[in-house]
């Protein structure tokens, strides 16, 4: 289950916040000049008919009484950006989309926070608490329909769209309200006597994708209740990697092994360390000569688990063709997953408990690491026996001290 929080008029609020003065007026917010334009108004201001990206001059005409306050943006993104560590509080996976807007993806929370629902109710009683501000959240199944059921009852709004009533939301829900579809596209789907989404169901899909091109295969899929965009944490945290650049370049695929091996335990720490799970692991390589590749596999089941990651790029290294010296290797991770979530669940058993039991060895030897501040305990090399990683390589490597740092 999926949550879109929005806050709202998210400008001025934070100003009535830090001045309740402010309370109950129109307030708009922006240039003073008569060539600026709003950014944002209070609710009071908006019964006016004052709107954002509206000339300052027209919204002072409709509302000779509005309280004109400059844009302070380092305050807004000050406020924001503890309203996120607040959603974080909740689950791992928070997509900020906006300053004042978020998805976050909720599956699997539930023993911990409650219903999907009860998550939301808490987060707008803390935000309200903390910061004085109201939102509006919406709660359903998919993203786009998150996204619309949090606009569905604003301000301090909370709908939720339960996955037996997709359907039924979906057939009566007017097209011009689905994120991406745009006056001419209303346009043209109005001409062919489409006015909800539900009837976009009942055409072909090749019908609607010759009418709206490439965006006409999204709807038709909307129209299903089908919206496979997951939520993508931010920044970094879209994939997690690992690389190093070797001080001397070489060849030596086995060689170069050791070096995944390393990576490979790096970044599965660092996604146990954040409670996800990734399905995509990637190969990549510079070569001497500064040419670059990437090499990816997208695995069944999602893993966090150092064993399969290395398991997956040591096969990505043996299929490359290598005929160029390497000067940088490493690892990284996408396809990103909350550690609890239905896409991990699996058929087969017996693969689960291969990764079970290697989880466990993760955990043990997370557990060490964290101890002793350290990596105390590594994988040996399957072949040689010996600790395969660089940190003790064997002598005759001695002189390719490995740096790790941003040098490429
Ligand atoms: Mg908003």
């Amino acid at each position: 289950m999926i949550l879109h929080i929005d806050m709202d008029a998210f400008y001025a609020s934070v100003e009535r916040a830090d001045n309740p003065e402010l309370t109950g007026k129109c307030v708009i917010i922006g240039g003073s000049s008569n060539r600026s334009v709003v950014a944002a108004a209070s609710y009071e201001a908006r019964k006016y008919g004052v709107r954002s990206a509206m000339p300052m001059f027209m919204a002072r005409q409709k509302c000779p009484e509005g309280i004109v306050l400059p844009v302070r943006m380092n305050r807004y993104r000050e406020i924001s950006s503890l309203i996120m560590n607040i959603l974080r509080r909740y689950s791992p996976l928070v997509e900020q989309v906006s300053i004042d807007e978020a998805f976050m993806d909720v599956t699997g929370c539930e023993r911990l926070h409650g219903k999907p629902e009860e998550i939301a109710r808490k987060i707008k009683k803390s935000v309200s608490k903390t910061h004085g501000l109201t939102c509006s959240v919406g709660v359903a199944p998919t993203k786009f329909l998150a996204k619309i059921a949090s606009d569905m009852d604003k301000p301090d709004g909370l709908t939720v769209i339960h996955p037996d009533d997709v359907d039924e939301f979906i057939a009566r829900l007017p097209i011009e309200k689905v994120p991406g579809v745009g006056a001419r596209a209303h346009e043209k789907l109005a001409g062919i006597g489409i006015r909800n989404l539900g009837e976009v169901k009942l055409l072909p899909p090749q019908t609607i994708k010759s009418l709206l091109g490439k965006y006409g295969s999204r709807l038709s899929d909307l129209a299903c209740g089908i919206d496979p965009s997951p939520v993508t944490p931010d920044g970094a945290a879209k994939s997690v990697g690992s690389e190093e650049t070797l001080s001397a370049d070489t060849d030596d695929k086995r060689f170069l092994k050791t070096f995944l091996l390393k990576h490979s335990e790096d970044v599965g720490r660092n996604l146990r360390k954040k409670h996800i799970k990734a399905k995509t692991i990637t190969l990549k390589i510079k070569h001497y000569d500064f040419t670059q590749i990437t090499r990816s596999l997208t695995l069944e089941i999602p893993t966090q688990s150092s064993e399969a990651i290395y398991t997956a790029a040591g096969k990505l290294l043996d299929d490359y063709p290598l005929n160029k010296k390497v000067r940088l290797i490493g690892v990284s991770l996408s396809g990103l997953f909350p550690e609890i979530s239905p896409v991990q669940m699996s058929l087969f058993k017996e693969t689960k408990n291969h990764n079970e039991n290697w989880e466990k060895i993760d955990k043990v030897v997370d557990h060490i690491a964290q101890k002793y501040g350290r990596p105390m305990v590594r994988k040996a090399n399957l072949e040689t026996g010996k600790p395969s990683s660089p940190i003790r390589q064997p002598k005759k490597h001695k002189k390719l001290r490995s740096q790790t740092g941003p040098q490429d």
